[in-house]
Parts: C-alpha cells; structure tokens; sequence
C-alpha cells in the first residue's frame, strides 16, 4: 500500500548519503577519541571537524558547542545547571513549552527550588513580550525559556526580542530551537540568548545526537559526571558517527536552505488552498496559515467532528498517511493535545498536525487531501 510520510516534525527520514558516510565511520573509525594513538586521535579530529562545521554554520566559536544525546537532554542541561547553578530562584517559560523543557522545570518547582511563571500567550500562541516584561520586572535574574518555533502549531517567536529583554533583566534565555535549526538560520553574533539546543532528527540527521550552544555570559558545570569527554562538560566515550551525521546534515541543510524552504513552504501552501477549497468546516491552529510567521514545516489542522473523527488519525493511517495528533499522543485517537486545546479550549473536534520534508511531494498532497474528502464527505 502507498504510505505518505507527513510526520516530520516527530522526526525526519534520514538522507541516504549521511547513512553512507555514517556506515564507513562505525567501520573504519572505531576508535575511542579519548585514546592516544592513532584510532582515538582520527576519532577526536572527526568530533573536532564535526563541531567546527557547525559553529561556523551558526557564526559561533567551537568552544560553544557541546555535542549531546538530543534536544531532550540539551534543554534538561540547560535548565538544571543553571538554576543549581546560578542559584536561581524563579523560572519563566510557556504552557506551550516541549514536554523536555516542561518536565524539568516542574520538577524544580516541586521540590521548592524555585517558583514557576508562565508568560500569557495569545490565540496564535505568541507570547506576551509586555507580560515577559512585566514578570521579569517583579523577578529579575530569572531562568527564561521560550521555544523559538513550537512543534505542534507552529507558532515562532521573536527571540532576539526576548533575548533583549532577558538581558535588560539580567536574566538567563533558554531557547528550545530543536524544531528550527536546520530550517532557519542563526547567526549567534546577533541573538542575546545564553542556550539553544538542536537535534540530528529533525533534519534528516540521526537520532540520539544532538547539541547544546553555551554563550560567553553563561558559565554551568557539567551535566553528566565521569570522564573528561566534551571539555569536562558531558563525560561518556562520544558517539562519534553520529555526531558526524549531525554536522553532515546540518551542511546539506545550509547548502539547500533557501531552495528548500521554498520548496516545501509551496507544499504547505499548496495543502492550506486544497484544504480551504475540498474540506468544509475546517479550522487552522494558531498562526499556521501565515508563512512567514509559522513553521513553514507544520501545518495544523481542526477538522469537523463526525462519526470517524474520534480514531481520525487511525483512520488515516489505515490508508497510509502517517502524521500526528499532537505530540502527547500515540494511540490512534485525537485527544490529548495540551498544546492544541491551549489555543482551542473548548473544541471537540479533531486536531491533525502535518508536518513536511524536501522529501514530500505535490502527490502526497493529492492524495492526503483525496482521503480526507472521502472521510468527511
Ligand atoms: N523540543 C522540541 C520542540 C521538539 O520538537 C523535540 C522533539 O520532539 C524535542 C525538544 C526533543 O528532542 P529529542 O527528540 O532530540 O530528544
């Protein structure tokens, strides 16, 4: 059966040439980089190369870039050792934050190491910079963490707004980028933000690698404990193919970025018209329809309620189209999304995230669409 792939915002298909290059590495590259001899010291240039590669993408020094399992334990990295750290004593994020940023910042909430804010946003999911403004000025020297684009809906905030306001608040900026490095550019000159972090997956990477960027103004001590791997910052042997596999897509990422961007901002485009024009009753998220304001990667769509609408994106799957509820749920139904019900409280009715690749083509569109006219005609 055709199966149709619009789930890249949960993860992206690996580009076969990374998989190559990646293979030859576990072959012929074996050695620990810690080691002195030849292996370990052809292992550590790889690592070395790898970081260089993506600093110099993000105009930032290599010594800022710290190589880690994901954006999972980047965002966990950032938010723990600084508020352990710094002593800090109140946090700031959004209700719309990642689970990766949610969770840790909880957990510091509830053994009262600090009191938890969260910044109002608006029916488009954007925050408040008067109310950020407003919170800082009762609690400065705060933890802020802000996603730069949310994963579900889209929505992409200013940050280099916010970084200006953190600083003037003598505050600490996180930012979770994982849903945008590799699809926007960053120069680091330019953005007052102290962490971003990012993951090989979401662009065509491998899983299980990513990194933390650590500006100047921020000094933590190490997450993980034991070895000196990663300047005394993360100890364990490195996963070196895949850090490799890491640098290499964000390369092909930088290389094709403008023709890519355009290329799948016409298929969002695309889907959006087909959408208004084949399916009645149909809602967007946030703002999904504006394309220089949203994702150009996430679509995220409100469907009508019907007899099928419950197990939509089981019905869906059946035939073959693989896309996603929102990320707090798996089982087939179409419940369970805070970050959807956040932005619409009340509704009942279905919320279908699609999310698209370089991959994804005006077929998949058509056919998509063709399915979905046959389930709600
Ligand atoms: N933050 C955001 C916004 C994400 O979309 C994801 C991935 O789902 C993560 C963090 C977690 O990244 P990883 O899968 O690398 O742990």
């Amino acid at each position: 059966m055709k199966r149709i792939y619009l789930d890249n915002a949960a993860t992206t298909p690996i580009d076969s040439d990374i998989i190559k290059m990646m293979n030859e590495i576990m072959k012929v590259n074996f050695g620990n980089p810690s080691s002195a001899h030849s292996y370990g010291r052809e292992a550590r240039t790889i690592i070395e190369d790898s970081r260089k590669v993506i600093a110099d993408l993000l105009h930032t020094s290599p010594g800022s870039i710290f190589f880690t399992s994901g954006g999972t334990e980047a965002n966990n990295m950032a938010i723990k050792r600084s508020i352990y750290d710094k002593n800090i004593k109140h946090a700031i994020t959004s209700k719309i934050a990642h689970p990766a940023v949610l969770a840790p910042l909880q957990e510091l909430s509830d053994r009262g190491l600090i009191n938890l804010s969260y910044v109002e946003i608006d029916n488009k999911g954007r925050i408040s910079l008067s109310d950020l403004r407003r919170k800082l000025n009762s609690f400065p020297s705060s933890f802020v963490s802000i996603m730069h684009a949310n994963n579900e809906i889209g929505t992409i905030q200013d940050i280099k707004k916010i970084g200006i306001i953190c600083r003037e608040f003598n505050s600490i900026f996180h930012s979770d980028t994982v849903q945008t490095v590799g699809h926007y550019n960053f120069n680091m000159q330019e953005l007052d933000v102290d962490f971003i972090t990012a993951s090989a997956h979401k662009f065509h990477g491998p899983k299980g690698v990513g990194f933390i960027y650590l500006s100047d103004n921020v000094n933590i001590n190490p997450f993980l404990l034991g070895g000196s791997q990663e300047r005394n910052m993360r100890a364990g042997t490195e996963n070196i193919h895949s850090i490799a596999g890491l640098a290499m897509a964000m390369k092909i990422a930088y290389k094709n970025l403008e023709e890519d961007t355009k290329y799948i901002k016409k298929l969002k485009s695309y889907m959006i018209e087909r959408l208004k024009s084949e399916i009645s009753d149909i809602a967007f998220y946030a703002n999904c329809t504006d394309l220089s304001n949203s994702l150009y990667t996430v679509l995220s769509v409100n469907f009508p309620k019907n007899e099928i609408s419950e197990m939509l994106l089981f019905n869906l799957d059946i035939m073959g189209i693989c896309c996603s509820g929102g990320s707090a749920c798996s089982s087939g139904g179409v419940k369970g999304s805070y970050v959807f019900s956040s932005i619409l409280p009340d509704s009942e009715r279905p919320g279908i995230r699609f999310s698209f690749s370089k991959y994804n083509t005006i077929d998949d569109i058509d056919y998509t669409i063709k399915v979905l006219k046959d389930l709600f005609s």
